[in-house]
């Protein structure tokens, strides 16, 4: 039987119309969520993202401004900015695009960040905050990630939980929140042997590697849940321009037990949970806890 399919549109949708509400409600009593997008450079795939981001803000009700640099801009220019909007009480939420120009130190410019205004949760003191099981914000593609488990009321208590990748924004933190909801996680890279054996013992299989159909049915265990966050770009064949994830759909589906698509899948959801950061830390300002 075809694997049940995660809908990341559809549960971004539910959220959201809840985030409008708690936006009005916050209205009312004269605040209003707000968040500041930095992009630097021409990256095709970054200025969509961010439109994306910013058109997200305004359906649900948000202040929203945006900062665009051309690719040459000294890390002094960005770092003033991020240090005005750090004191600017409109601003609920600053996120620099990733990734930045070679001229950039990316620690330096993600440190920079106010703690309390930190969205994507990339900063060390968010990040140990996390690893701790006490988060201040947690990073927003894992954190969607974790909402299909809780929407579809999947439990992850004693499941064995594979991830593959490592990276600090995806796979590491994934890792760790699927630890803290009580999975056993292996987190597979580009040294692990015998990756295949890995994946086809995982109840849950998180693939954040960024290779095109790398994961194929036969690697994963009948029934699984397969949540699929890379976002390649084929190149060849007919298909060349359209987006795909990291799983190959096409066999994985009829092996699986869920599985997120690629578009339509973490994607939305990345973006729904920016917003719940962003959200989460106006009210946390009202309320004169940040
Ligand atoms: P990244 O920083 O490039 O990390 C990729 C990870 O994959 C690394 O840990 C790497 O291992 C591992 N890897 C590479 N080749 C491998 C192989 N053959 N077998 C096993 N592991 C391998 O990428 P990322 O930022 O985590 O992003 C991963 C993917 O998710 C990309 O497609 C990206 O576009 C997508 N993404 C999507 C969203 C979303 O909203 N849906 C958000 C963020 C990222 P090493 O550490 O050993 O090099």
């Amino acid at each position: 039987m075809a694997a049940q399919i995660l809908d990341g549109n559809a549960l971004s949708q539910k959220l959201r119309a809840g985030f409008k509400l708690r936006a009005e409600t916050l209205a009312e009593q004269g605040s209003r969520p707000g968040l500041a997008v930095i992009l630097v450079g021409q990256d095709a795939a970054s200025q969509v993202y961010v439109r994306n981001k910013v058109n997200a803000c305004a359906q649900a009700g948000f202040y929203s401004e945006k900062h665009v640099y051309g690719a040459d801009v000294v890390a002094a220019v960005v770092l003033a900015k991020i240090a005005q909007l750090n004191a600017d009480p409109a601003i609920h939420g600053i996120l620099v695009q990733l990734p930045l120009p070679g001229q950039f130190d990316v620690d330096a410019v993600l440190e920079a960040i106010a703690a309390e205004k930190d969205v994507d949760g990339f900063r060390a003191e968010n990040v140990g905050a996390l690893m701790q099981g006490k988060p201040c914000f947690i990073p927003c593609t894992p954190y969607g990630a974790m909402k299909f488990f809780e929407d579809a009321g999947i439990c992850l208590k004693g499941k064995e939980a594979v991830v593959v990748g490592r990276s600090n924004i995806v796979g590491k933190p994934m890792a760790m929140l699927l630890m803290h909801a009580g999975a056993t996680v292996t987190v597979c890279h580009s040294q692990t042997r015998d990756l295949k054996a890995h994946c086809r013992r995982a109840d849950v299989l998180v693939a954040a590697v960024g290779k095109a159909k790398m994961i194929t049915g036969d690697m994963i265990k009948p029934g699984a849940v397969v949540i699929d966050v890379g976002i390649n770009r084929l190149q060849d064949g007919t298909d060349a321009g359209k987006l795909c994830g990291d799983v190959d759909f096409a066999s994985a589906r009829d092996v699986a037990g869920f599985i997120t698509p690629v578009p339509g899948g973490v994607g939305p959801m990345t973006i729904t949970m920016l917003l719940a950061n962003t959200l989460e830390s106006a009210e946390r300002a009202a309320s004169g806890k940040s």
